[in-house]
């Protein structure tokens, strides 16, 4: 290819915007961005490689045609825009080279500072600055930079000698080396390099970039990256940009500095910007979380000039973007240069308290503010807290820097959390600083405790982006890892002993505080209100309890799509009866048994009536095999073998024989797809119609009670062809009819529909339909059954394979398979309505509270999901972004 011909793969940050995302990287994008707005916004100059190129790197090992050519123009412009030359022994460039996916990644990709330093210009640097430690300090940190992030040289190995170093001068800290000493630890710095590549180290600073250039490609395949997008679903083929910008320095003294910010406070939202900062430091010594930082306020005391710029920049950029902003920052000798800024991650709370200030402020739109809001996050709001009633000792405390409280096991490594919450332990992960090899063990935890770093700390940033809460920078916490203990004050606690910490005060403590549940803020109800404005989907919830209906309802479900009637059966009250009833022998035995039930089942569907008053209510008959509610089989045969062992016949030995036989009549090779569902209600109608009569007496009663008819629709289950359904309605309306006259009341009203659960349902809905008020689609079984997945074992079996080999990205039993089990609900949607304009269709598997599905589950037409309780307010923003997205499709 010509060079004239090749593809453009450097854009200098001037050519750049934000629009240019998916090329750029996100980083790129954003400089290049608040390079446009100029004004108070200072941003050092440079180029983007684009992820393009990165993508042809991968593909062929190789830089792509034109892109060394295109780096060395670019660099030419950079030097004349800086007025300075790489390598040049009097002035020299130096430049930082940086990652930059779509998606931000934080503590996957790496960074490279200061780079174009070497045994000549080290000299230029210290004669521009006329600061000689300073220059050796910068050299020396490249060095190690280099080696450890493009080369691969084990970070430690540099880390010893400056231990060392100190040791020898007995002095504590780095800040009390010399420039003699920087001097020396270079050349240390240099044959570690040396001896651990093979290669001296590269002096030329056009090879130090290049190599800078592969290693940010490179760095994209490696183990961390790979891990990091595999968990957050970001596709492998995006690449990311490299950003090579001219160096600023915030280790030039006292009136310099690096850190990070956000345009609000970043825990709560509050509108104040809040951040972390290190006087006279790089902007890697803030986010590693090695040293402690200071807050906004401690700037604005120190160097109260660059904070009035700051909060300038920040507000000027969230006017831009309108949005909270996240922003790297460095003050050069007093003036304050922006490398980055990007839309904030924040913890739910604050993405709902900030969406709804900022429509106050008058700055955006309520849907605009819907759409700031990451609708899965949500849930994280209805996590528990401590009881505030209880009092107790605090053990520690540090930064609250992710919301939420959590109690549990202490354990001090990623590996043992794993272990131990793999056996059903609480953990809370508790370590000096966290690293991106920890992530694993954030998982796992229920909590993560750190004694050093800030809000912007690797530990902070992956915890709030998982939804679990955090304390960090506990400073007052000796942890010895290999002790596997922590001592505060004198207070050792080992292993495995109780902690509980509340990551929205920065609290720890050793008591068991209880944890209470949630409830919904002012912010996050103004949120809930606008999207109920917006969206037309319905939103209900699935709850087979009348406290599971209040707590539903209270968190605005407009109605329950899904009771199952098997978890009544379930309460340990009734499993003996229910037990009865399955061994009973013949008919009239089993009326008898299912007589004993009735009031049971009649008395919580008037406690639901009751909750969802005036609100809609499905009910589903029975549908899981009857052998679930007998005990299990080998349980039943090592006691039967004990007793005729001990020669103990007897009513007991007779009675479990005869549960053994029955249970043997009922097992089924494949129970998931054997009698259950409509199939019991045909095989033992008197089941169903025992489960009608409680539905119809609940209905008369509470009608009474609080005269008010329920709205009442009964759901037959795991029906195939029109005729089941045909039969059971039937069943319905016999019995529905008979317990009304035999309590001499009115009639009461209630519609008849059918789960869509089965592939066979959707291929003739239009059928099903002509037989039923409503349809709602199980999209549990319907995945089951369209993929032949058992629901059961996938996840623990196979599933982490296909995801890795990428068959899915997504387990299909949290979001919906749009191009299979989607392209069966549609066709079910629009044979169903065919023949039944006024069909209702909802949606009550998993996939009803899960935000991608729920999108879909708008597009496709269904008028309703329903979802487990906790999740109906994710369902209900989540409707609302669906709707907002097809007004602009
Ligand atoms: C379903 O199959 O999606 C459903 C809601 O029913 P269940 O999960 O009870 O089988
Ligand atoms: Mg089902």
């Amino acid at each position: 290819m010509s060079r004239a011909a090749a593809r453009k793969y450097v854009y200098d940050f001037s050519e750049g915007s934000r629009e240019m995302r998916d090329l750029l990287g996100g980083k790129g994008a954003g400089i290049a961005e608040m390079t446009r707005i100029g004004g108070p916004v200072k941003v050092p100059p440079g180029f983007t490689i684009t992820t393009e190129a990165c993508v042809a790197y991968m593909r062929s090992n190789r830089f792509p045609a034109g892109l060394e050519h295109q780096v060395e123009r670019a660099l030419a412009r950079l030097e004349r825009k800086a007025g300075k030359r790489l390598g040049d022994v009097d002035d020299p460039l130096l430049v930082s080279v940086r990652s930059g996916a779509r998606e931000s990644m934080p503590g996957m990709m790496d960074t490279v500072l200061d780079l174009g330093l070497n045994d000549d210009s080290v000299r230029g640097l210290a004669k521009r600055t006329g600061n000689e430690r300073f220059a050796w300090d910068s050299y020396r940190r490249f060095v190690q930079m280099f080696g450890n992030v493009v080369r691969g040289v084990d970070g430690s190995t540099y880390e010893q000698a400056i231990e060392r170093t100190k040791r020898a001068k007995g002095v504590r800290l780095d800040s009390d080396l010399g420039a003699g000493d920087f001097r020396k630890l270079t050349s240390t710095f240099k044959r570690i390099f040396e001896r651990k590549t093979g290669e001296p180290f590269p002096g030329d600073p056009r090879e130090q970039l290049r190599q800078a250039i592969r290693a940010v490609f490179g760095s994209w395949n490696g183990d961390r990256a790979v891990e990091y997008r595999r968990q957050n679903r970001i596709p492998d083929h995006w690449g990311t940009g490299v950003n090579v910008q001219q160096m600023v320095f915030g280790n030039m003294g006292p009136d310099s500095g690096s850190g990070v910010a956000f345009s609000r406070e970043g825990v709560t939202g509050a509108p104040q910007p809040s951040g972390d900062f290190l006087i006279d430091a790089q902007g890697e010594d803030v986010v590693s979380g090695v040293r402690n930082t200071l807050g906004l306020p401690d700037l604005k005391r120190v160097m109260p000039k660059a904070h009035r710029q700051l909060t300038e920049v920040l507000r000027t950029l969230e006017r831009h973007y309108r949005d909270m902003q996240d922003v790297e920052f460095t003050v050069e000798e007093g003036t304050l240069y922006m490398l980055q800024t990007r839309s904030a991650k924040r913890p739910a709370q604050a993405a709902v308290r900030v969406a709804v200030d900022m429509v106050g402020e008058g700055l955006i739109t309520r849907e605009e503010a819907i759409g700031l809001v990451d609708a899965g996050s949500l849930e994280a709001l209805l996590r528990p807290a401590f009881d505030p009633a209880r009092k107790y000792r605090p053990l520690v405390t540090g930064v609250a820097a992710s919301p939420g409280a959590a109690k549990g096991a202490i354990v001090f490594t990623a590996g043992d959390a794993i272990r131990r919450a793999e056996a059903g332990v609480d953990v809370i992960l508790v370590r000096e600083f966290t690293e991106a090899d920890d992530v694993a063990g954030f998982h796992a935890a229920k909590g993560i405790l750190t004694a050093r770093g800030g809000k912007a700390s690797h530990a902070a940033l992956v915890a709030r982006d998982m939804g679990k809460p955090c304390v960090s920078g506990a400073a007052a916490l000796e942890i010895d890892p290999d002790e596997k203990t922590v001592s505060v004050d004198g207070q050792t606690l080992r292993e495995g002993d109780l902690i509980a910490m509340d990551g929205t005060a920065g609290l720890v403590t050793t008591e068991d505080v209880p944890l209470t549940d949630p409830k919904i803020g002012k912010h996050f109800k103004t949120i809930l209100a606008w999207a109920d404005e917006i969206r037309s989907l319905g939103v209900r919830a699935n709850a087979d309890s009348p406290e599971a209906a209040r707590n539903a309802r209270a968190l605005g479900a407009e109605g329950i799509g899904l009771c199952r009637t098997e978890h009544m059966f379930m309460e340990a009250d009734r499993q003996p009866k229910m037990r009865k009833m399955i061994l009973a022998d013949d008919e009239r035995r089993r009326r008898k048994a299912l007589g004993e039930l009735l009031p049971l089942q009649q008395r919580d569907f008037e406690g639901i009536f009751k909750a969802m008053r005036g609100l809609p209510v499905t009910i589903r008959l029975l549908d899981p095999p009857l052998h679930e509610f007998l005990p299990r089989k080998e349980e039943l045969i090592v006691e039967i073998d004990r007793l005729v062992r001990a020669k103990r016949r007897g009513a007991r030995l007779d009675r479990l024989e005869r549960e053994l036989r029955r249970l043997r009549e009922l097992e089924e090779t494949n129970p998931m797809l054997g009698t259950r569902g409509c199939r019991l209600g045909i095989m033992f109608p008197e089941i169903y119609e025992m489960q009608v009569r409680a539905i119809a007496g609940a209905a008369i009663n509470v009608r009474r009670r609080v005269r008010e008819e329920p709205h009442v629709e009964i759901m037959i289950p795991l029906v195939d062809y029109e005729r089941e359904l045909e039969v059971m309605r039937k069943l319905v309306d016999d019995t529905v009819a008979r317990t009304v006259a035999e309590a001499g009341a009115g009639p009461v009203r209630y519609t008849v529909g059918t789960m869509i659960e089965l592939p066979r349902a959707c291929l003739v809905a239009d059928r099903i339909a002509t037989q039923a008020s409503f349809f709602s689609f199980g999209t549990n079984d319907l995945t089951q059954t369209a993929l032949g997945f058992s629901r059961d074992d996938v996840e623990g079996k196979f599933l982490a394979r296909y995801i890795e080999t990428k068959i899915v990205d997504r387990s299909p039993f949290e979001t919906i398979d749009v191009p299979g089990v989607g392209a069966l609900v549609e066709m079910a949607v629009k044979k169903g309505r065919s023949k039944n304009r006024k069909v209702t269709l909802g949606v009550c598997g998993e996939h009803g509270g899960d935000p991608a599905s729920v999108h879909f589950f708008a597009r496709a037409g269904l008028d309703y999901v329903s979802c487990s309780q906790n999740r109906v307010p994710v369902a209900r923003v989540a409707a609302a972004q669906a709707a907002l997205a097809q007004r602009s499709a």
